[in-house]
């Protein structure tokens, strides 16, 4: 009967044979990241709307926590360890252990990455071998600055979009772009699936219009939920921080020698703008992104033949006992990472050891 199965299975397309057989661990671990992601991404949207966004500054001002990022990260935890009780998840917000309540559970899985089939290479991994960092949202100085100006009309004090910061920008609308929620997959050390959900996707189409988007990747397998575009020629965009530069950082941007500087927030969100076009590199010559910022993008970025490493080049490692801070910088190219690598000072190399 097995080889029976087996012989039919050879003559079945990707599809049809993916859908024959059930569902490897890490398809359905991906599967479940992209509704529970969905989740995450309404919670971000109900709090924003609510007003009451629970400001908590964690190390100072520039860092900071709100309800939607303890209610957003309960969901996913909680969410994924239902289904997933052996894998080990980190999340950026540190939360009292306690009672989640069952409407902020989701049990969903992606119909359409269930009939994905797995990379061989991931196809025999265990529940307990895999590590998922979850950053419930990214971008939440800017997802602050935006309730203040939807609640408050203070736009007129909110920098403009891109490298010019003495125009007010009519609206602060735009940084709800820059929010976004990230679940990185890794094994071995290495970020092998990425899911990133972008609550506000749309927002300019007003009200009525279905908010936000959830795109996907895997290398070795591709990335889903957006059309890849590259910047045109040898043109060399470098988007970065708006919200925690320093010397180091804006020393580093202009040895890029960038026609354009594109200063927006979140993590995500700087990755998105690599492959949608918008940014050549993502160039941040400091320590302050974690890993729960870097997993996922960096496996969306990798799955589209793109790379992401610290200031000297080097990859980060994602296994469950790394320290937290990518203390050597975040350096992120869709293509050419040599030049931007060759391209950094000895001053940011020297101060920014890779781990
Ligand atoms: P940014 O590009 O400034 O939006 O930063 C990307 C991610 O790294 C966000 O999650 C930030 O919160 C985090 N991050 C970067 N620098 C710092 C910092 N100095 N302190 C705290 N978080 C930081
Ligand atoms: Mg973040
Ligand atoms: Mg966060």
């Amino acid at each position: 009967m097995t080889s029976l199965l087996a012989a039919i299975a050879h003559h079945l397309s990707p599809e049809c044979y993916a859908m024959s057989v059930s569902p490897t661990v890490l398809m359905r671990l991906v599967a479940s990241a992209h509704t529970v992601a969905e989740k995450a991404g309404a919670i971000v949207r109900k709090v924003l709307h609510s007003g009451e966004l629970g400001i908590v500054e964690k190390t100072g001002a520039n860092d900071l926590q709100t309800l939607a990022d303890r209610l957003a990260q309960q969901s996913i935890c909680a969410s994924l360890s239902r289904h997933f009780p052996k894998i080990t998840i980190i999340g950026e917000e540190d939360l009292p252990a306690e009672e989640i309540k069952e409407d902020l559970i989701e049990s969903g899985f992606s119909e359409e990455i269930l009939q994905k089939t797995c990379p061989e290479e991931y196809s025999g991994l265990k529940e307990e071998e895999l590590v998922v960092w979850v950053d419930p949202l990214d971008g939440t100085k800017e997802y602050t600055e935006a309730s203040r100006c939807l609640h408050h009309q203070t736009e007129a004090q909110i920098p403009s979009k891109g490298s010019d910061t003495s125009q007010p920008y009519s609206t602060a609308l735009w940084l709800l772009d820059n929010v976004t929620v990230l679940i990185g997959i890794a094994y071995g050390g290495r970020a092998i699936a990425g899911v990133i959900n972008q609550p506000f996707y749309n927002y300019e189409l007003g009200t009525g219009a279905a908010l936000g988007r959830t795109m996907w990747g895997m290398p070795g397998l591709g990335a889903f939920g957006f059309q890849l575009r590259e910047v045109p020629g040898d043109r060399r965009i470098v988007t970065t921080t708006r919200s925690h530069s320093n010397k180091l950082v804006t020393d580093c941007v202009d040895a890029m020698e960038p026609h354009e500087v594109v200063r927006v927030g979140g993590a995500g969100n700087k990755i998105i703008q690599l492959v949608e076009g918008k940014a050549s590199a993502y160039v941040f010559a400091s320590p302050g992104c974690k890993k729960w910022d870097t997993c996922a993008p960096e496996a969306i970025l990798h799955a589209v033949g793109g790379k992401l490493t610290d200031m000297h080049g080097n990859a980060y490692c994602y296994d469950a006992n790394v320290k937290h801070m990518n203390s050597a910088g975040v350096l992120a190219t869709l293509r050419n990472h040599e030049y931007y690598v060759s391209r950094v000072p000895q001053s940011v190399l020297q101060a920014l050891k890779s781990e």
